[in-house]
């Protein structure tokens, strides 16, 4: 199903494309989830003559300064308003990236053009917005960066706050990826909250020990087991990063301790307490503490 082809099967009204000299039969009640088309038909109700019947029987016409394609895309919209992409529900547990189905998601170019050019010169109805924005955001766990280069071109500051969280690292991009970003303060945001981010994950885990001030302390390996913990920390130190799942690192050391149930339980209970305080870190620039970003 292409996006740029548009049929309707009982039209009652017209639309031509200017530039393309194509036009496409409507249906009138379609056309009214715009408020640009609505205020068009009741100023040309206002301008018919009452009574004059040769007039009213013309096959209306409306002239459109946009290519086929785009006209294509807008009407497709309002005849058959997209709906929200479809989730697909996540096995894990502790998972907050939500996925979707990528055959219910608008492609990310289509959206581009159709939020930037058509939402708002058409006032296209919030109902449709929404369900617009609902598959921007959907692009974002994958798209972030773009995601949010667009979000903040387009003045959407929510939009961008939600996609800051999926950027990844600054330095991993390159100057052709980067230079999307249309301002050099939403480019200092993001550096802000990644490197808020990597601090508040290394405080985190330096300081969450496995016998968290001698509680749960196994006796026997009083000294080995917070040994293998400090060694496995400091590896990990050196390499967090601001989308770092610390927690799902130190994981791994459950499985090292099997041979003491103590050590283990211990062990689990600090793994537990890290990820329940990595939840609690920002992840998105307005999460950020009041006049982190000034
Ligand atoms: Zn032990």
């Amino acid at each position: 199903m292409s996006w740029t082809v548009f049929r309707c099967d009982n039209p009652d009204f017209r639309v031509r494309s200017v530039p393309d000299d194509i036009t496409f039969g409507v249906k009138r009640s379609a056309m009214e989830r715009s408020e640009a088309f609505r205020d068009m038909f009741s100023f040309c109700e206002q301008g018919l003559p009452s009574g004059d019947s040769s007039e009213a029987e013309v096959d209306p016409i409306v002239d459109l300064h946009e290519p086929a394609d785009v006209l294509a895309i807008l009407l497709r919209i309002l005849h058959d308003p997209p709906r929200p992409p479809e989730e697909i529900p996540s096995s894990e547990l502790d998972s907050y990236v939500k996925k979707y189905d990528e055959a219910t998601v608008i492609p990310l170019p289509l959206l581009e053009l159709v939020v930037l050019q058509l939402v708002d010169k058409y006032l296209l109805d919030e109902s449709i917005t929404e369900v617009l924005q609902q598959h921007l955001l959907a692009h974002a766990p994958s798209n972030g960066l773009r995601v949010y280069a667009f979000a903040v071109t387009n003045n959407m500051p929510k939009m961008a706050s939600k996609a800051s969280q999926y950027v990844e690292p600054m330095a991993k991009y390159t100057f052709q990826e980067i230079k999307c970003i249309p301002t050099v303060k939403a480019y200092h945001d993001l550096v802000r909250l990644q490197d808020f981010r990597v601090q508040a994950l290394r405080d985190l885990l330096l300081k969450e020990d496995v016998f968290p001030h001698g509680y749960g302390a196994c006796q026997p390996h009083a000294q080995s087991t917070p040994t293998t913990w400090d060694t496995k920390r400091r590896a990990l130190l050196a390499r967090i990063e601001t989308g770092s799942d610390i927690a799902w690192e130190m994981s791994s050391l459950v499985e090292t301790l099997s041979d003491c149930k103590t050590c283990q339980k211990a062990c689990v209970a600090a793994v537990d307490m890290l990820a329940y305080k990595c939840r609690r870190i920002p992840k998105t620039l307005e999460k950020l503490p009041t006049g982190y970003l000034e």
